[in-house]
Formats: C-alpha cells, sequence, structure tokens
C-alpha cells in the first residue's frame, strides 16, 4: 500500500501515451500522481482531476526541477514529435526536445529521483538498414553504426546515450524503451501531428461520410512499419521500467504490414472500398521497418501482442466518433471519469 502513495511524474501527460499512461497508473492504484505538460490544461488529450494536473514548460531546467520535486518514479514522455510530415519539417524544433530530457536527468539526480524511463523511438534505427521493403527487422545494435532519421530521430539516439552515461557515471536508475508507432484512442487524428493509422482512419471517414470515395496515400503504399496497440505499449513502459534491462530496448509490435494493408485493413472496417491515389512527393519516412522482438521476449517472456485488426476497430471507432462530434462542434468524447477542457 505504501508503494501506491509513492509521487508518481508523467511528462507530456496532455499527449497521447503520457495521459493513457496517467489513467493506467490511476487504475493501478497509485494516489499520488503529478502529471505535466507544456499544453494549456483544457487542451490535453485526457484530463483527471483527481491527479496533480501541471501546465509547465520543461524545455527550462528550473522548471524541470519543480517537476521532480519529491518524486520516485519519472516517466519522461513529454517531446516535440508527430508523423512523417512533422519530422520532417520540423528538424530544429524535434532537436530542441533536448532540453527537456536533458533538464529533467539533471533534476532527477539532484532531487534523488529512484527510476527514470526515458521514452526513444524506432527513428534511431541506421537509414541503410531499412531501404528495403520487406520490413527488415531491427535488432537494438542496428542503431549503429549512427544513422538516425535526421533531427528527430539523431535527438533521440543522443538522449538515450545521455540515459545511459547518467546511468553508468552517476548511477541514476534509467531505463529506454524505443517505440515503434503508436495508434490508439485518444491519439492525434487531425492537425498536422498524426500518424499513419490515425491519419488513414480518418481519411476514409472522411471518404465515408462525404460520399467522395477516394483516399490519398502518401507514397507507394508499399512502405512497411509495424504498429503497437497503446494497451500493449503502456503494459510495455511498467514492465520495462521494473526491469533489469539497462540497454535501450524494443517496444513494438511485430506484425508488419504495408500501408496499402493498412488501408485494407481500416476499409473493411468501415465497411467500403476506396480508389487510391498516390502521393509520390509527400514524406514517407523509410522504406521499410518492423520491430525484432527477440530480446523483450528474452527478458520480459512478453512481446506487444495486440492484433492489428482488433486495435484498429478500437481506434476506428473512437476517430469515429470524435470526428462526428467535431462536425456537430462539441469538444469530443470524454474519457470514463476523466475531464476535458
Ligand atoms: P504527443 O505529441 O501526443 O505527446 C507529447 C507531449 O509532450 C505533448 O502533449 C506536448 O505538448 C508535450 N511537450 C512538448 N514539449 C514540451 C515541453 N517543452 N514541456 C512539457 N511538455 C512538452 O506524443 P506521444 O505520441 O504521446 O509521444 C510520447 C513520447 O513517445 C514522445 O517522447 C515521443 O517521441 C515518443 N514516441 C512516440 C511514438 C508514437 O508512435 N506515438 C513513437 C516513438 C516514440
Amino acid at each position: 500500500m505504501a508503494e501506491k502513495q509513492k509521487l508518481i511524474v508523467v511528462t507530456g501527460a496532455g499527449g497521447f501515451i503520457g495521459g493513457s499512461l496517467v489513467s493506467a497508473l490511476r487504475q493501478q492504484g497509485y494516489q499520488r500522481i503529478r502529471a505535466i505538460d507544456v499544453k494549456p490544461i483544457g487542451h490535453w488529450y485526457q484530463r483527471f482531476d483527481d491527479v496533480e494536473n501541471v501546465q509547465l514548460d520543461l524545455n527550462l531546467k528550473e522548471n524541470c526541477e519543480l517537476a521532480v520535486r519529491d518524486a520516485r518514479d519519472v516517466y519522461n514522455l513529454a517531446a516535440n514529435m508527430g508523423g512523417m510530415g512533422f519530422i520532417e519539417q520540423n528538424k530544429a524544433l524535434c532537436m530542441l526536445s533536448v532540453l527537456i530530457n536533458t533538464h529533467m536527468l539533471q533534476a532527477s539526480r539532484k532531487y534523488g529521483v529512484q527510476r527514470y524511463f526515458y521514452s526513444s523511438s524506432a527513428c534511431v534505427y541506421n537509414g541503410d538498414k531499412q531501404h528495403s521493403f520487406e520490413a527488415p527487422s531491427l535488432k537494438e545494435e542496428d542503431a549503429y553504426p549512427a544513422l538516425a532519421e535526421d533531427g528527430y530521430g539523431w535527438e533521440k539516439l543522443f538522449s538515450e546515450r545521455m540515459c545511459r552515461h547518467f546511468h553508468e557515471d552517476f548511477g541514476l536508475y534509467t531505463r529506454v524503451a524505443r517505440f515503434h508507432n503508436v495508434y490508439g484512442p485518444w491519439g492525434t487524428w487531425y492537425g498536422g501531428r498524426e500518424k499513419a493509422p490515425a491519419a488513414l482512419c480518418r481519411k476514409v471517414i472522411e471518404a465515408k461520410v462525404s460520399g467522395k470515395h477516394e483516399i490519398q496515400i502518401w507514397g507507394s503504399g508499399d512502405q512497411t512499419r509495424s504498429f503497437m496497440y497503446i494497451d500493449d505499449c503502456i503494459k510495455g513502459i511498467n514492465l520495462i521500467l521494473n526491469s533489469d534491462i539497462l540497454e535501450p530496448i524494443n517496444l513494438g509490435s511485430s506484425e508488419a504490414v504495408t500501408i496499402n494493408q493498412l488501408v485494407d485493413l481500416i476499409e473493411e472496417i468501415a465497411g467500403i472500398k476506396l480508389r487510391r491515389i498516390y502521393d509520390l512527393s509527400a514524406p514517407k519516412g523509410v522504406n521499410g521497418r518492423n520491430s525484432d522482438n527477440t530480446l523483450i521476449r528474452k527478458y520480459l517472456n512478453w512481446e506487444p501482442d495486440t492484433t492489428l485488426r482488433s486495435g484498429l476497430e478500437k481506434t476506428y471507432r473512437w476517430i469515429f466518433d470524435q470526428y462526428q462530434a467535431r462536425q456537430r462542434g462539441e469538444p469530443g468524447v470524454v474519457a470514463e471519469s476523466a475531464v476535458t477542457g
């Protein structure tokens, strides 16, 4: 019971994964949660009135010190991020997230935080190993020699490396997961930062509602990726924080699909068939990428296992409700026992 009284800090709590993590920690019985984001609290995707919600810009060292005060665990999920369209056009902004992790690590060391979690990304992997459309399964060692995704990926690689050295040099308990495309309810689904599953669900819904039965796809549609359902991501974060895994580890699904297959699945769920228009000049990222889960299976005897079909069904339904609410000028659906602004 005393365990559940420890103060837990989640940064990026106004965003997709941070909000879902706060929700899960509440369900696990944690009674002292500090949720932090730079966005005005009214704009958080999920907000719970029984946790300490704080608006802070964590680029600033003094704010990171306020953020971690008295905390036992810190989950650092705050970053400037988005889908390919966003990260290709905002490289400097993405790299500036290095300020967040730098100051959060320093503050955590100064204030005696016991456990620190950092959310890295599959964008750290060497681009030369991702030319094939055959979806190479990327092992943790494939991040080196380093040739990360320009901007966003380099920042993640540097920051995960800094976590390693804060552990080695200063004894700070750090754990790092490399997330592979996370999707699910409460994720960004419009506005320019949305990632492929949410963007494609929205486009299918728009086509269905408007009666204009066509869809624009970025690239040739042959690019391969894997997509992890949010519940698996949250479970993996907890398992990894509680584990002995010292090196950055993949946290992703190993069910690779092409973007065309992803569209097939969403069309099936929506009960519609659309004419596909391929925009070959749009940002599309690497050709193929999948998560090699050998290491996570070895350490945890588990890997993300929600099928893409079942995760997409829930996500499509959620985006459909959001879309309809937005059409009616309403703020959107509200989580059970959550307050939205
Ligand atoms: P998100 O954009 O929904 O959430 C990130 C949150 O961080 C946002 O709410 C944003 O306002 C906040 N933030 C940004 N700058 C901040 C600052 N200076 N101070 C305080 N808060 C700040 O993104 P997400 O999908 O929830 O991602 C969470 C983490 O997981 C990020 O570190 C991201 O890079 C990583 N990640 C996500 C995915 C994915 O597929 N969603 C994949 C790989 C890695």
